[in-house]
C-alpha cells in the first residue's frame, strides 16, 4: 500500500509512538492491539494480525492459511488519541489469506458503497447515538450515573446536563480533536441519557466516527466512574436508546448535486421516494441489523414510557417530519429512526444500502406518507390503515433476514451466515430464561 514516505516520521514528530490498530467485531464492538509506530509499514502491508477464530462473526478456522485475520490499515483514518498519550488510532479493514474479507464488517460496508460508486453516486450519513451513563448501585443494580436525574419529562434536562458537563464537554473537546465536527449534546428523554450529534460525512467515514465516539466515551466516563452504556433499552418503563441514520444520496463528484432533493411539493426526488420504498419493503430484515439484541424489542415495543412515549418506531411507515414513523421524510434527506445504539454502523449501512439500492432497481413506490401520530393510532389503526407492524423479537427479524436474499446478498454469504448462527445462539439462551417478571407474575398465581 502506498503512503507518503514521510507519514511515520510525521507521526513521530505529532508525539505518537504507539498505532491502534483498530477493527469493529461483528455485533459493533471495537477490538484491535498496540502496535509500535515503527511497524507502521506492516500495518499499511500485510497488516496486524489476529488469531481469526478469536473474532466474534469470522467463522474463520482454527488452523491453516484462512485461520489468520489481518487488519490492514487504512492511513485515511490516522488519528492521534487525545484520551491516550502517544497512541495514534488507525482502523483496520479485515484480509484473509492476502485478500479483502468478506465477512469484515467494513469490507461489507466498502462492497456496499462501492456499488453506489458504480451508478456515480455516493451516501451520506449522520449517526446519532443516544447513549445512558449508568453506575452499580451497592445491591448490583444498574442506575443512572446522576441519582438526581429523576424528572418525569427529562427532555432537555438542563440541570442533569448541567451535572454531566464535565464528561460532556470533554467527550465535544475529544472528538473535536479528532477531527469530528460535533454539533450538539442534550439530555435525552429517559433518566442518565444523553445524545451527541455530529455533521454528516460520507458513510464509511461516518462509521468510523461513530466507532471513535464509542472508544472515546468508554474511556472518559470509566475515568469519572461511569458506565457509557449503549444498551437499546436498559429501564422498563423509560425511552430506550435509538441510533438513528440521516440519509441523503449525492452525485459523486466535487460540488455533485444531491440526487435525493426534490423538484418541488414533496421531501424527496422520485430515485429517494424509489430509495425509500426499498427500505420500508426490507424493514423486517434491516431489522435483525438495526435492532440486533433480545433487547432491542423493548425499544420498539409500543408500551407506555415516563413520558409519554417512546419515540421508537413501531409500524413499516414514512411521513413528512414524522417523528412517529420508522422513516421520517425531510427536505433532500430522511431519518432512519430504525436503528437503536447496539447496531453495527457499517451492517446496518451496508444493508440500508441494498435495501435502497433494491426500491430504485425496481422502480418501488413507498406507498401513502403518514402524519397522523402513529402511537396515536394503535393497533387497530394501523391495521385500519394497512401498516404492517416491525418485527417483535429478534427471532422475528432473524426469521426475515433469513428470507432476505437481498439484503443477506449485500452482507455476503460468510456474514450472514455468521449471523444468523451467532444471534440465533443469543435468541436460544434468552428464550431458556426464567425472568423475576415471570416468577413475580406466576409464581403464586395458579
Ligand atoms: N430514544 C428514541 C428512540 O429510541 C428517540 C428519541 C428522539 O427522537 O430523539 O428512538
Ligand atoms: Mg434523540
Amino acid at each position: 500500500m502506498s503512503h507518503p514516505p514521510n507519514l511515520q516520521e510525521r507521526l513521530r514528530l505529532d508525539g505518537v509512538d504507539t498505532l491502534l490498530v483498530q477493527f469493529t467485531d461483528v455485533h459493533g464492538c471495537a477490538k484491535g492491539k498496540l502496535v509500535p509506530l515503527a511497524h507502521l509499514d506492516d500495518v499499511l502491508g500485510i497488516g496486524a494480525g489476529f488469531a481469526g477464530p478469536s473474532i466474534w462473526g469470522t467463522g474463520l478456522p482454527r488452523t491453516g492459511p484462512r485461520s489468520e485475520y489481518h487488519a490492514v490499515g487504512d492511513p485515511s483514518t490516522l488519528q492521534p488519541l487525545p484520551w491516550m498519550p502517544r497512541v495514534a488510532r488507525i482502523v483496520g479493514d479485515g484480509h484473509v489469506d492476502g485478500r479483502p474479507f468478506d465477512a469484515c464488517p467494513r469490507q461489507v460496508l466498502r462492497r456496499a458503497t462501492a456499488r453506489l460508486l458504480e451508478r456515480g453516486w455516493m451516501l451520506r450519513t449522520g449517526i446519532e447515538p443516544e447513549f445512558f451513563l449508568l453506575r452499580r448501585a451497592a445491591d448490583g443494580r444498574w442506575i443512572p450515573g446522576d441519582d438526581q436525574d429523576r424528572l418525569d419529562k427529562p427532555s432537555y434536562d438542563l440541570k442533569s446536563l448541567c451535572r454531566q458537563a464535565g464528561f460532556l464537554q470533554e467527550l465535544a473537546a475529544t472528538l473535536q480533536a479528532c477531527r469530528l465536527d460535533v454539533l450538539q449534546l442534550d439530555h435525552e428523554d429517559a433518566h442518565g441519557q444523553y445524545e451527541v450529534n455530529f455533521a454528516h460525512d460520507e458513510a464509511l467515514a461516518s462509521a468510523d466516527h461513530l466507532m471513535l465516539f464509542k472508544l472515546a466515551a468508554h474511556a472518559l466516563a470509566e475515568a469519572r466512574g461511569l458506565v457509557f452504556s449503549m444498551m437499546p433499552k436498559p429501564f422498563a418503563g423509560q425511552p430506550g436508546s435509538g441510533m438513528h441514520f440521516h440519509v441523503s444520496l449525492w452525485e459523486n463528484r466535487p460540488d455533485g448535486r444531491c440526487v435525493f432533493e426534490p423538484q418541488a411539493g414533496a421531501d424527496l426526488s422520485p430515485l429517494g421516494r424509489h430509495f425509500v420504498a426499498g427500505v420500508l419493503a426490507h424493514a423486517p430484515a434491516l431489522c435483525a441489523l438495526a435492532a440486533p439484541t433480545v433487547n432491542s424489542y423493548r425499544r420498539l415495543g409500543p408500551g407506555p414510557s415516563i413520558t409519554g412515549t417512546t419515540w421508537a418506531p413501531v409500524c413499516i411507515a414514512h411521513g413528512p417530519n414524522n417523528r412517529t414513523a420508522m422513516v421520517r421524510t425531510l427536505p433532500g434527506r430522511f431519518e432512519w429512526r430504525l436503528p437503536d445504539a447496539a447496531a453495527n454502523p457499517y451492517l446496518a449501512t451496508a444493508a440500508l444500502v441494498a435495501a435502497g439500492l433494491d426500491g430504485i432497481d425496481r422502480g418501488l413506490d413507498p406507498g401513502p406518507a403518514f402524519t397522523e401520530d402513529l402511537f396515536e393510532l394503535g393497533p387497530a389503526g394501523w391495521a385500519r390503515s394497512g401498516l404492517a407492524r416491525l418485527p417483535m423479537s429478534l427471532e422475528a427479524a432473524l426469521d426475515a433476514l433469513e428470507a432476505d436474499a437481498v439484503v443477506c446478498g449485500a452482507l455476503g454469504e460468510a456474514l450472514s451466515r455468521e449471523f444468523l448462527k451467532l444471534k440465533r445462539e443469543e435468541w436460544s439462551a434468552w428464550s431458556g430464561q426464567v425472568t423475576p417478571w415471570e416468577l413475580q407474575r406466576y409464581a403464586a398465581a395458579f
